[in-house]
This record gives C-alpha cells, sequence and structure tokens, in this order.
C-alpha cells in the first residue's frame, strides 16, 4: 500500500508540474489575458505543494491515505491535459491569425502588398529614417500602354502579365524594399537607405530587365512590355513636414508626377522629381482653371 500510495503522489506530481508549466507558457501565448494566465500558474504552483507535503509524510512519518494518493492523480492529470489543450488551442489560433493577416497584407492577384498594408510600412520606414538620418526612395511603376495588352489578348492574359511582372520585380528587389500594388497597373516600390543615385541605378536595372522579359505566352508568341518609372527621394536630412502621414503622401505624389514626367517623355524610361516638374505641374492645373 506504501508503495502504491508513494507510486501515485509521484506521478500526480509530474502531472501537476506539467500543468504548472504548460499554465506557464500561456503567458506568453496570450496578451489581453496575461493576469488570468498569472493567477492560473500561481494557483497551479501551489498546488505542487499538496502532492510533496503527502510524499514527505509518507518517508517521515511513514503517514499517509490511500484515498487521498488515489484521488490526487485524475486531478492532477485533468488539469495537466486541460491546461495543455488551451495552449494547444491557442497556439493554432495565434498563428492562424498570423498567416490570415499575411494573407490580409497582400494583393491576391499579384501578391505584392495591398495599398492599404503600403501605407502602414511605408509610414514605419519614413519614421525608421528619420531616426536613422537615411534617405527613402520611392519609385512609382506604371505600365506602358496596358490597356492595349488587355485588348489584345483579353483581360486573364493581362491579369497573369501583372501577376508575373509583380513577382519578378519583388524577386529582383531587396527583401528590406517594400512593394506594393499601388492602382490596377501601378506598383509603388520604397528602397529604405537608398539615395538618388542608387534609385536611379535600381530603377534603370528594373526597367531594363523588364523590357527584356516576357510575361506571358500566347499561341507561341510572348507578351512583352514595358513601364515608365517615376523616382523621389525622402531625405529627412533635408525634408522639412508636419506629419509623418503628409510626408508620405507629399514623396508619393512627387514619384507619380516624376511617374507622369516619365510617360510625356515617351514611356519606358525613368525620371527623377525635381521642383521644376512641381512647377510645370501647377502652371497645368492653374491653366486648366
Ligand atoms: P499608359 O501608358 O498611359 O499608362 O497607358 P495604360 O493603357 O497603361 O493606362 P490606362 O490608365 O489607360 O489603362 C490602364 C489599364 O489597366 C486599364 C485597365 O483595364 C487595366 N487594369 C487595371 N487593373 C487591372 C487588372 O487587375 N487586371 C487587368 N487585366 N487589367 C487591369
Ligand atoms: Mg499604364
Ligand atoms: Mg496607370
Amino acid at each position: 500500500m506504501k508503495s502504491l500510495a508513494i507510486f501515485l503522489y509521484t506521478l500526480s506530481l509530474i502531472f501537476q508540474v506539467g500543468a504548472s508549466y504548460q499554465s506557464f507558457r500561456l503567458i506568453n501565448i496570450v496578451k489581453k489575458y496575461r493576469f488570468t494566465c498569472i493567477a492560473l500558474t500561481v494557483a497551479l504552483t501551489f498546488m505542487i505543494g499538496r502532492r510533496i507535503v503527502p510524499l514527505i509524510n509518507i518517508y517521515e512519518h511513514s503517514v499517509f491515505d490511500i484515498k487521498d494518493a488515489v484521488l490526487s492523480l485524475p486531478i492532477s492529470l485533468l488539469l495537466f491535459v486541460g491546461v495543455f489543450g488551451i495552449k494547444s488551442a491557442l497556439s493554432e489560433i495565434r498563428k492562424e491569425n498570423s498567416a490570415l493577416e499575411t494573407l490580409n497584407a497582400k494583393d491576391s492577384l499579384t501578391m505584392a502588398l495591398t495599398k492599404k498594408e503600403t501605407y502602414v510600412r511605408l509610414k514605419k520606414e519614413i519614421s525608421r529614417g528619420e531616426r536613422s538620418l537615411h534617405p527613402l526612395a520611392f519609385l512609382m511603376i506604371d505600365i506602358d500602354h496596358f490597356k492595349s495588352i488587355n485588348d489584345q489578348y483579353g483581360h486573364m492574359v493581362g491579369d497573369t502579365v501583372l501577376k508575373n511582372l509583380s513577382l519578378f520585380c519583388q524577386h529582383k528587389l531587396r527583401d528590406i524594399d517594400i512593394f506594393g500594388r499601388f492602382g490596377g497597373e501601378e506598383f509603388l516600390v520604397a528602397c529604405p537607405e537608398t539615395n538618388a543615385k542608387a534609385a536611379l541605378e535600381v530603377a534603370e536595372r528594373l526597367r531594363e530587365a523588364i523590357a527584356k522579359e516576357s510575361f506571358a505566352m500566347v499561341d507561341g508568341q510572348e507578351v512583352t512590355l514595358t513601364v515608365s518609372i517615376g523616382i523621389s527621394i525622402f531625405d529627412p536630412q533635408s525634408a522639412h513636414h508636419d506629419s509623418l502621414d503628409l510626408a508620405m503622401d507629399q514623396y508619393i505624389d512627387y514619384s507619380d508626377k516624376a511617374m507622369y514626367c516619365a510617360k510625356n517623355a515617351g514611356r519606358n524610361q525613368i525620371k527623377i522629381f525635381d521642383e521644376q516638374m512641381l512647377r510645370s505641374f501647377n502652371g497645368q492645373t492653374t491653366g486648366n482653371s
């Protein structure tokens, strides 16, 4: 009987320690209900004492209660199974949530970041650039005469072209570069720690590579395209702005204006934003009004 009691209490102790450990791991999984998990962990840890004290009594005084020993085992076992189950379920939910977040952040056709997510990341990058005083380059990429690809080959081929172009660009860029779909056939790239010279090199490399690539095959015929790229450089050492949002909008707008200048200059080329462009755009809008 004594050996059986020792065996049952020892097994209970193991499960009790296991339950307490699983509960402790819950603290790192949940954020909102952390205090509840701490309370549960403390309670379960104190219960370890209730499994140790009977063992001490058996060894020191040869006193034991076999009914208590029998009952302690299912209690500890069920506590372990319950807390382990809760921890596993919450870990799974956390994984699913993070997979869903990743999926939501990407445009389903092109796997580029959505416009919303691009804004979120840009804002973080601008504020990081301000702290490190590194420039951030914005590249607005727009496919030339994309409408005619749709018209000639159909919308499905147009979709394939968009998807392949997006994957092609992402492959050519660095992991730290932000690549988002900004409009139907417009993509915005933000390159951290990139000055005007480096941005021009990146853009030129992309433009050339894109012009040489085939983005779909129709009846044995390669579908090729060209892009126009507008660049603007956010330099925290010289830029003055009232808020991160305003700075972001302004530099996106500058890259867009530069991209339109590239279109006007004949497409399949790159333009870097300068104040002169702003004047000519302002001139156009005043002229139109
Ligand atoms: P430009 O050189 O001036 O940029 O000419 P463009 O034809 O590329 O530009 P425009 O703005 O006239 O036309 C853009 C076209 O992009 C029209 C639209 O049908 C197409 N488009 C936008 N989103 C998608 C899409 O998700 N799939 C497909 N297949 N086409 C799209
Ligand atoms: Mg276009
Ligand atoms: Mg466009």
